[in-house]
């Protein structure tokens, strides 16, 4: 029965009285993109452009090698979005060329947007490949930055875009609490956000993503969390603009339909949660996800939001 749903499931993301949120696959490269395209992605949330860099950690790849694989992206959505992040080292994803190598504490250190803003070269070069690989084709490109902590960075994003010719929209990861908690400011500089709570949760909780032992404080139902997305979502519509997810809570159908509810405008996820996802929202009206968001709010474990949640949903 599971089965047939999910086979039945096809077409855009939306409640069950239609409301639209698209859903969006996370890509780490070419690779990636059949499966994107198999479960009806209706373009890309999230491409990590990390796996470029990995093959050799002492210099960048060339702009030509960056625009081939850009290009291999973009063109299988021709009509659909692509949301390409740059570059992001540092943490759990140390670059030799880029990341300091005696910082105490690399999660707080050197990484994401600030190694770019460190290395003007080579976030000026991956701009360029950018521009350069969508030139002629009809997909919507955007761009992202990680780990934005205030307006400062994102204007030295926007200005970086601007510089390079990158005709496409510039946007911020919400991934810092204080992003959050001023997304307006940050939205003067930016034309959309894009929330990536597995870091968001890291940051919020003073919980290390790669520690095990703090894994109940990575829960993204912890209610903190929501209220942070809440927050840059409210922003977000506040000033007409969009503010996605593509951090891992999107792949929970649960959670998909109270990240709805709580205003989220996409949800970008691995391909094989897209099905899933999908038949989860069309399952449920706009408004019971805001009832949903906002009876899991109102708790104060993630245990509690889910249940609450579920409450709200199963009685719908
Ligand atoms: C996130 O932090 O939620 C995110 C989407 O980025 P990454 O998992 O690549 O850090
Ligand atoms: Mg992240």
């Amino acid at each position: 029965e599971r089965k047939a749903a999910l086979a039945a499931s096809s077409g855009p993301g939306a409640t069950s009285d239609g409301h639209k949120v698209p859903l969006l696959a996370n890509v780490g490269g070419p690779a990636d993109v059949p499966a994107a395209v198999e479960a009806g992605a209706e373009g890309v949330g999230l491409f990590r452009t990390e796996f470029l860099f990995l093959d050799d950690s002492t210099k960048a790849p060339s702009e030509e090698k960056q625009v081939e694989a850009y290009r291999a992206v973009l063109e299988a959505f021709p009509e659909g979005r692509v949301v390409v992040r740059v570059l992001d080292a540092g943490a759990d994803k140390p670059l030799d060329f880029l990341t300091p190598a005696d910082e105490p504490n690399p999660a707080l250190g050197v990484r994401g947007l600030r190694s770019l803003l460190d290395h003007p070269d080579v976030l000026r070069t991956q701009l360029t490949a950018l521009a350069k690989a969508a030139e002629g084709l009809p997909v919507q490109l955007e761009v992202m930055a990680p780990m934005v902590a205030d307006r400062a960075d994102a204007k030295a994003f926007a200005d970086a875009c601007r510089a390079a010719g990158l005709r496409a929209k510039f946007g911020a990861m919400v991934e810092i609490p204080s992003a959050a908690l001023r997304a307006r400011s940050i939205l003067q500089e930016v034309e959309f956000l894009s929330l990536g709570t597995n870091d968001l949760a890291q940051y919020t909780f003073a919980a290390d993503r790669q520690v095990g032992a703090v894994s109940r404080l990575q829960d993204p139902w912890q209610p903190a969390l929501l209220d942070l997305v809440a927050l840059s979502a409210e922003a977000a519509r506040a000033e007409g603009k969009s503010c996605g997810v593509c951090g891992e809570a999107a792949a929970d159908p649960l959670l998909a339909c109270v990240l709805t509810g709580l205003g989220v405008t996409s949800l970008s996820m691995g391909a094989a949660s897209i099905p899933y996802v999908r038949s989860a929202l069309a399952t449920y009206t706009l408004a019971q996800c805001e009832r949903a968001a906002a009876a899991a709010r109102a708790t104060d474990s993630a245990e509690a939001a889910r249940k609450a949640a579920e409450a709200v949903l199963s009685g719908a």
